[in-house]
Parts: structure tokens; C-alpha cells; sequence
């Protein structure tokens, strides 16, 4: 079969496939089926394959959904990388090539003059003079376009390696970033908290932070009642609230799928509870709109704890310590913000 035709094939089976099964045709899932029929990934093909078994020959939107977050969309980037890789591999040897032949075509130069150079010593005639000038003439004129040659290479080399770091840097951007929010992703607080913590912990000067956890209430109804791409949408809707209710320094992370952290750099419990209020009400303000009518459908609310770094506290415990806050903010009623205790 012709390769259009082939591409055609499995085209069509992924669309059957997401018809028959009533999943939303989204690019996501577009793309896992048709990489499942096309049989170019292994590890997704028996990540399916086990869902599929487990639970009776049908995968949900959900399940399809952290199919592509694990196995195709850290693809894009990971190309990236590996093209710049590949090109710098390139143009480093490139640029050897042309500084070896220009350092070959100097050796030959500088025999060729020591040979002048001793035929002029033991006296020739002039005629012979001459036609060693002109030899040394046009050897110079070699030199001269050899090293125009090398500094033409070494010019496209620097942009080529321009490039490759612009690719680099974009490629490291995705990697720290949620690609459906574009918020910072669980790497990123990794890092920001692993940074946040050691200036906590320098004894030379005081540092503190806290942090917000927020879940959104009842977020499994919108998705039930309205479908997981209005679900999708409320989600970057709180990620844009969020991030527009902050200072440029706090970070706003997706945290998991519809939880978020916010770090607070250099803020107490006080400072911290002010500002997931703050966030509480503006998100509570927020409409989420049926792009048909036009029409409000629903409210969004959040529950959130929020905790102050302890001293040399672990990660893991500082994590427990919000997340209980926020397990009570739930309890409570949700919509509200507690904060945790120090001695949970
Ligand atoms: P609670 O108030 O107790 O937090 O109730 P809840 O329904 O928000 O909590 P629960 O943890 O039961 O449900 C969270 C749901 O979030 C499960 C899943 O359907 C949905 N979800 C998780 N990630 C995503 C996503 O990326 N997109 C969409 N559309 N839904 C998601
Ligand atoms: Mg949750
Ligand atoms: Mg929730």
C-alpha cells in the first residue's frame, strides 16, 4: 500500500474506534489511537492493551487522557532535545573538518615558502625569481580563500548553535510546564520548593514561604454534566485566575489533575491565608459560559489549606501538614480556606 494510503488507514480506524467507543474526539485522543493502530510505540500499545483487558474492552476519556500525558506528550520536547543533539554533533564536526584542512593547506604554505625562500638565497636568476613569486602569489591567494572558507564556517556554525539553544531553552520550558494549563508542572514545584526550602533553612538570614493547596469542589459534576472538555476548560479557567491573582514571584503550579499549589515566596501563614482568599473570591466570581447559549451554566468553588514552611521541616511532612488543612476545608463544607496546624 502507498504510505498516504497506509496513514489513511489508520486514520480511519482511530476515528471508528473513538466514535464506537464514545470518546470525545479530541487531538489527544485522535493521536493515541492513531498511534495505537499504527503500532509505533510499543509501551502505549500494552499501556492500552492492559486497560483494555482490565476493564472489558473500552478505555475512558480519563484513562485515554493519562495514556497521552504519559506516553505522547513529552514527545514533542524530548525531539527537540535530541535533534539539538544531533545538530550540534554536526557542526562540531564540520567546523574540525575545515580547521584540519586549513591547518594542511598553512603546513604546505609555510614549506613552500621555506622552499622560496632558500632558491632565492643560493642566487637564481631573475626569471627564476619571478616564477617563484608567482608561485608564492598564488598560494597566498589559496591561503586567503581557505580562510574565508573557515571564518564562512565558523559564522554558521555560531548561528546553527544560536538555534540549537533557542530549542533547548524551548524544549526546557516544556519540560517544567502543564501543557494543558500552561502553568508550572510537578517538576517545576519540585525545583522552586527545593530552592524555597534551602533559603529557609541558611541560618544567616531569616527566610520563610508558605504555600496554598486548592482543589476544586465537586469537579467530577462537570465533567459528568457537561463533558471533560468543559471540564478541560473550567480547569484553565482557574489556571488563568489564579495565575492573574498573584504576584510575578508566586508560583502557580497544576499540582495534580484538579488540584494546584501556589508557592509564596518570602510570605507567613498570615500573608498566605489573605492571598488564598483573595483567589477564593475571584475564582468564585468566575462564570463558566455554554458557548452555544451564551448561557452561565455553572459556578466554580474551591476548598484550599495553606501552610508556612517550619524549619528543616521534610517536604513530604510541610505536604501532608497543607493537605490536611485542606481535607478540612472540605469537611467543613468546602468553598473555604483553613489553615494548617503547626503540630499536625
Ligand atoms: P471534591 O469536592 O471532594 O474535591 O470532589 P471532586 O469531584 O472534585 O473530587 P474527585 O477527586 O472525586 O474528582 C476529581 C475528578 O477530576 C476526577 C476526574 O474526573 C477529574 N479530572 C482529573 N484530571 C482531569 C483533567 O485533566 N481534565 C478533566 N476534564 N477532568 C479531570
Ligand atoms: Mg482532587
Ligand atoms: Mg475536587
Amino acid at each position: 500500500m502507498h504510505s498516504i494510503d497506509v496513514t489513511q488507514k489508520f486514520s480511519d480506524l482511530a476515528l471508528k474506534r473513538i466514535d464506537a467507543d464514545g470518546l470525545v474526539p479530541t487531538p489527544e485522543n485522535y493521536e493515541l489511537w492513531f498511534v495505537y493502530y499504527s503500532k509505533s510505540n510499543d509501551d502505549l500499545i500494552k499501556a492500552v492493551d492492559f486497560l483494555l483487558e482490565k476493564s472489558g474492552g473500552r478505555i475512558s476519556d480519563e484513562q485515554c487522557y493519562g495514556i497521552f500525558q504519559d506516553f505522547l506528550s513529552g514527545q514533542r520536547e524530548e525531539k527537540l532535545v535530541s535533534d539539538a543533539g544531533d545538530q550540534i554533533q554536526q557542526t562540531i564536526d564540520d567546523v574540525n573538518v575545515a580547521v584540519f584542512s586549513t591547518k594542511k593547506h598553512v603546513t604546505k604554505y609555510n614549506k613552500s615558502l621555506k622552499v622560496a625562500s632558500k632558491k632565492i638565497k643560493s642566487g637564481q636568476n631573475e626569471d627564476d625569481v619571478q616564477g617563484l613569486l608567482d608561485g608564492i602569489m598564488a598560494d597566498t591567494e589559496k591561503m586567503i580563500d581557505q580562510h574565508e572558507h573557515l571564518e564562512e564556517m565558523l559564522e554558521y556554525s555560531t548561528r546553527a548553535m544560536e538555534d540549537m539553544r533557542r530549542d533547548l531553552e524551548i524544549a526546557r520550558k516544556e519540560a517544567m510546564t502543564d501543557a494543558l494549563t500552561g502553568l508550572a508542572n510537578r517538576k517545576a514545584f519540585d525545583q522552586e520548593i527545593d530552592r524555597l526550602m534551602k533559603l529557609a533553612q541558611d541560618e544567616s538570614e531569616p527566610y520563610t514561604f508558605s504555600m496554598i493547596l486548592l482543589d476544586i469542589d465537586h469537579f467530577k459534576k462537570f465533567n459528568d454534566t457537561f463533558g471533560h472538555q468543559v471540564g478541560d476548560q473550567v480547569l484553565k479557567l482557574v489556571a488563568r485566575t489564579l495565575k492573574g491573582g498573584v504576584k510575578g514571584r508566586d508560583v502557580v503550579v497544576r499540582y495534580g489533575g484538579e488540584e494546584f499549589v501556589v508557592l509564596l515566596p518570602g510570605t507567613n501563614i498570615q500573608g498566605g491565608l489573605k492571598v488564598a482568599e483573595l483567589l477564593r473570591h475571584e475564582v468564585e466570581k468566575k462564570e463558566v459560559i455554554n458557548r452555544v447559549t451564551g448561557k452561565s451554566i455553572a459556578k466554580i468553588t474551591f476548598s484550599a489549606g495553606v501552610a508556612e514552611y517550619l524549619k528543616n521541616e521534610e517536604q513530604d511532612d510541610f505536604v501532608v501538614r497543607v493537605d490536611n488543612a485542606l481535607y478540612k476545608a472540605k469537611g467543613a463544607g468546602r468553598n473555604q480556606v483553613v489553615s494548617a496546624l503547626v503540630t499536625d
